[in-house]
């Protein structure tokens, strides 16, 4: 999808006038939607939806239940990095989030995020028998379409009769070593804690924002580290679906009041902890796996289908330079 810078920039002042309007005015006139962050549901967004404008609401929002989740890090991570330094950088994009304040509340929103260590697992899957971690590897050959402006994906399975998420596994673009670590960013670098922070609102249900500010809108220019920062807008977001450690807000025909109470503090994989691959596959799990069932909450069925539907992929993208490659648009940018 390609948008024109100029159309973005007009944009971006609107939504400031917005809020503008919105301070000057008092509640009694605010808008609906103040804030243009959405969710990610367990229904595909059809394609030419237009997500840079719109939320897409088709299906049910996703949220972890429990109150802490698991995350492990490749150990290979990539050629040019330690695993002590991506180590560092992963978990403070995820501490990013985790340590927000929930600004209806003045608490901490209801999620953290827990490093479990490194695992030799490599792969995007979801054992719906066996144990499982939830992944993030570095790529050094990209192996999806689009490897010059996709910077990363984060796969999210769910139950589909609840949305709740039951593994998410995020993958990092390394092609081409531009990936850099250094507070300084090079013009021409990819800033790994800006991408990860990004990515780590999709691990945690966030699709993409409408706000061009936010650092889930879907864009990155290399060379900067803005993303690192959450705006008020992905603050909003966060605290919407976690707004505290008890609950969890979700889709009406899960629970009538709309608020489920939120699980414990345990970031133990669905099915237990394991470093190693000995899940089945994403293509397995496709072929008719009708497990999925979670004890505790007396879902019998929900991965009928395998990751395949059952998942959601959202990527970040830098913004296209004037000719790269073979990208089919030149003089324009580019968002997934
Ligand atoms: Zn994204």
């Amino acid at each position: 999808m390609v948008w024109p810078w100029r159309t973005h920039t007009r944009r971006r002042a609107w939504f400031k006038a917005l809020v503008a309007v919105a301070i000057i005015a008092g509640p009694f006139t605010l808008p609906r939607q103040t804030y243009a962050f959405c969710r990610t549901t367990t229904d595909p967004i059809p394609e030419n939806f237009p997500v840079l404008t719109q939320c897409y609401t088709g299906g049910l929002p996703l949220f972890w239940r429990n109150a802490c989740v698991g995350y492990s890090i490749n150990r290979s991570v990539t050629s040019n990095m330690t695993l002590d330094t991506a180590t560092t950088i992963i978990d403070k994009a995820f501490a990013t989030w985790s340590n927000t304040t929930c600004p209806a509340s003045g608490d901490k929103v209801g999620i953290t995020a827990d490093d479990l260590g490194p695992v030799d697992c490599d792969e995007v899957n979801f054992n719906p028998n066996g144990p499982n971690q939830n992944v993030i590897i570095f790529r050094d050959s990209w192996p999806y379409n689009d490897p010059y402006n996709t910077l990363g994906l984060t796969t999210v399975t769910f139950n589909v009769n609840t949305g709740e998420i039951v593994d998410a596994d995020m993958e990092l673009n390394a092609t081409g070593a531009k990936l850099t670590t250094t507070d300084s960013v090079p013009s021409t670098g990819y800033d790994l804690q800006s991408i990860v922070t990004h990515e780590a609102g999709h691990f945690f249900g966030l699709a993409h924002s409408t706000n061009p500010d936010a650092t889930m809108y879907p864009a990155y220019t290399p060379g900067t580290s803005s993303l690192r920062e959450l705006t008020s807008d992905d603050i909003a977001g966060i605290c919407s679906i976690y707004p505290d450690v008890t609950e969890r807000t979700v889709d009406t025909s899960v629970i009538a009041s709309g608020i489920l109470a939120a699980g414990p503090c345990d970031p133990t994989p669905k099915h237990g902890f394991t470093s190693s691959c000995d899940a089945a596959s994403p293509s397995e799990s496709s072929k008719g796996c009708s497990v999925g069932a979670t004890s505790s909450n007396s879902q019998s069925s929900g991965f009928a289908l395998g990751l395949v539907l059952a998942s959601v992929a959202a990527a970040i993208r830098r913004r296209m330079g004037q000719t790269r490659g073979s990208a089919p648009t030149t003089n324009q940018n580019a968002y997934s």
